[in-house]
């Protein structure tokens, strides 16, 4: 038996055994009926969806005679089972009896995902997800408040009051290398698979490890056990392949670490090093949410300060990445700002992406303002760039143009009309965050009239550490 460290709020050791049946298959709690219909829009989903019973346990249509045969195979590969009793409370009950129906109904059915890494490194998951051998056909008709999801593979999400939703995957598996271009880019991964394919298909060890609830076993496909305990990424398999084959898996990589305190594997950190590049080959809607979560994760200073060091920020923010080394630290107030973001994302609030950017550019964006009569101007040719390489939505890319402009006039008590937009309170929110960092808010170059004025006096302010604008 082995014991890996305790005080992780779940003790692990690796049971060794294979079993045959699960002990009980009918321990879940009896079904309770909701009394009432609710329309919830689910955090994942935008689209509203009926939700007619909000503990998902109305069975009345349940069809019991479905036969096994709908799931895919099972796994030929043995895992390596590791005891690690996990809490029950700690576990989302609503995923535990999506599991435990699809158990029942002859299926395999695991936690998987996120939820178990953060379970593992004590931490509290975000949301839970389900993988089973059940067929998404499956799945929706065994729970009555589900819905098929995807087009190109299609998931299940069972709904559940508050707008919770359970994500629910039957096993897939990466296209065999007959199915793949010679640039390695995935473009198809709907194939189902058996257990120990989905596992070895998913980015990083720490992320392919599988809870079998009943059991309190993690199942072990690709040393994932291993990881979780010396707390570093490692990508499963080659890391150059597997980056080559989603570049967006490198900025997963500074995510996982920044956010979970956890180094990266030396291979996996010079593979992302190796491959930063290949970043601008990823769809750009992809690269463009992957930074907002390295901003939302309330860990962006690390986050960016990784992506920095590793060069991944000169491919997609090549504007920051030059304002950094152009200037030593104690000259700017980037590392401040980052700060800030971290402050108000780990707050009960949810932060607008618009002060998630506006912060994040903040201090580049105002370099280019410098000295420029029409700050509009200056600001629509940093933001354009920008746009092109990320796809950054119109609405977003406006409103940053717009805040930009107009904080200085903010900083020195004048909002007019701009008080009554929707844009105002964010870009209060900016300026207190400005003000966190040090008094220096004010230390903007005032707004464009005022620019031209006194610029025929001869005078153009500076802002202190700023370097004089060649313009
Ligand atoms: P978070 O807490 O940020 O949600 P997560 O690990 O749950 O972290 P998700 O983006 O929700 O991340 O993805 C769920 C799971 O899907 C991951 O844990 C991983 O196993 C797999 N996955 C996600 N993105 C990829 C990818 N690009 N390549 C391979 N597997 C991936
Ligand atoms: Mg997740």
């Amino acid at each position: 038996m082995r014991q890996f460290y305790a005080g992780f709020g779940a003790s692990f050791r690796n049971s060794g055994v294979h079993p045959s049946a699960p002990d009980s298959l009918t321990d879940e709690a009896p079904p309770r009926r909701s009394k009432s219909s609710r329309r919830k829009r689910g955090p994942k989903d935008p689209v509203s969806y009926t939700v007619e019973s909000l503990d998902g346990e109305d069975v009345s249509d349940v069809d019991d005679s479905l036969p096994d045969a709908d799931g895919v195979g099972e796994s030929a590969v043995p895992p390596e089972r590791v005891v690690v009793d996990i809490d029950e409370d700690r576990i989302d009950p609503d995923a535990a009896k999506v599991v435990r129906r699809l158990v029942r109904h002859g299926y395999e059915a695991y936690l998987v995902g996120g939820c178990v890494r953060d379970l593992l490194l004590n931490k509290s998951p975000k949301d839970f997800d389900v993988a089973t051998s059940a067929r998404p056909e499956v799945v929706r008709r065994l729970f009555r408040n589900s819905r098929i999801i995807g087009r190109r593979f299609r998931l299940v999400h069972v709904l559940y009051g508050g707008g919770k939703v359970i994500e629910t995957a039957t096993f897939r598996r990466n296209p065999s290398e007959d199915e793949q271009s010679d640039d390695l880019l995935i473009r198809n991964d709907n194939t189902f698979g058996v257990a120990h394919e989905d596992a070895a298909r998913r980015d990083f060890t720490i992320n392919a490890l599988f809870y079998d609830l009943d059991r309190g076993e993690a199942l072990d496909w690709c040393g994932g056990m291993r990881d979780i305990e010396r707390r570093a990424v490692r990508t499963i398999g080659d890391p150059i392949i597997r980056f080559r084959e989603d570049p967006v898996r490198m900025l997963r990589a500074i995510k996982f670490s920044a956010r979970l305190d956890l180094g990266i594997d030396p291979d996996t950190y010079h593979a992302l090093v190796q491959c930063r590049e290949t970043l601008a080959m990823a769809a750009k809607p992809r690269l463009f949410e992957e930074i907002l979560r390295l901003l939302r994760g309330g860990a962006a200073h690390r986050s960016i300060w990784l992506a920095w060091e590793t060069g991944v920020l000169d491919v997609l923010l090549p504007e920051l990445s030059s304002y950094l080394y152009d200037r030593p630290p104690d000259e700017h107030r980037v590392w401040g700002l980052l700060d800030q973001i971290d402050l108000l994302t780990r707050g009960v609030d949810p932060v607008d992406d618009i002060t998630l950017l506006a912060l994040l550019l903040f201090e580049p964006m105002m370099e280019a303002c410098d000295g420029r009569r029409d700050r509009v101007i200056a600001c629509e040719e940093f933001v354009d760039p920008l746009v092109e390489r990320l796809a950054v939505p119109r609405r977003i890319a406006d409103a940053l143009r717009r805040i930009v402009a107009i904080l200085p006039k903010l900083a020195n008590g004048g909002a007019g009309k701009f008080a009554r937009t929707p844009l105002f309170p964010i870009a209060t929110q900016i300026l207190n965050s400005l003000r966190g960092v040090d008094d220096r808010p004010m230390d903007i170059p005032p707004p464009p009239s005022r620019v031209g004025r006194r610029k025929k006096r001869g005078g153009r302010r500076r802002r202190s550490g700023a370097e004089p604008s060649s313009e």
